[in-house]
C-alpha cells in the first residue's frame, strides 16, 4: 500500500479538505503556500497518465471542485495545478494558490506551519467544499 492510499484510508492522519467514494484531497505537508493541497484517487495508481479516461476526467472534474473550495478559503489570483509525482508513487494534483508564477516554483522554500494552522487551513477548505 502507498503512503497516500494509507492516507486516503485514515491509517496515517492528513490534513482533510475533501473527499468523495472516489477521491481524497488534503494539505500537503511541506506547503508552497498556505492552502497547498494534493488531490488523490483512492485507487491505488502511479503514473496519472496511466489512468483511463473516464477516471481520469472524473479526477479532474473532483480536482475543480477541491480548487473552487480552496479559491474561497484562500483568496487568490488563480489556483494552479501541477503534477509532478517523482517522490510519491501514487497519482497527485498538487493545487497551489497562486498570488504570482513564483508560488508554483517547486524548488522554493517550503513553509513551516504549526498543526494549528495545518488544521485551520484544511477546515477552511473543507467548509467551502462541503457547501457545494
Ligand atoms: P511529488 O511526488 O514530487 O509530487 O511530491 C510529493 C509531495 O507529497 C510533496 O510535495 C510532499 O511534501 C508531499 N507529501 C509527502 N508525504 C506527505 C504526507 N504524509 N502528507 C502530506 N503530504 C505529503
Amino acid at each position: 500500500m502507498s503512503i497516500f492510499s494509507k492516507i486516503a484510508a485514515g491509517e496515517i492522519p492528513s490534513y482533510k479538505c475533501a473527499e468523495n467514494e472516489e477521491f481524497y484531497a488534503f494539505l500537503d505537508i511541506n506547503p508552497l503556500v498556505k492552502g497547498h493541497t494534493l488531490v488523490i484517487p483512492r485507487r491505488e495508481v502511479d503514473y496519472i497518465f496511466d489512468m483511463e479516461d473516464d477516471e481520469l476526467a472524473r479526477f479532474e472534474v473532483f480536482a475543480k471542485k477541491v480548487a473552487v473550495a480552496i479559491k474561497r478559503a484562500f483568496p487568490c489570483v488563480k489556483v494552479g495545478q501541477a503534477v509532478l509525482g517523482l517522490e510519491v508513487p501514487h497519482a497527485h494534483i498538487h493545487l497551489v494558490p497562486m498570488q504570482s508564477e513564483k508560488d508554483m516554483n517547486f524548488s522554493n522554500p517550503k513553509l513551516s506551519l504549526s498543526k494549528e494552522e495545518m488544521q485551520e487551513a484544511a477546515d477552511k477548505i473543507w467548509t467551502e467544499f462541503v457547501k457545494e
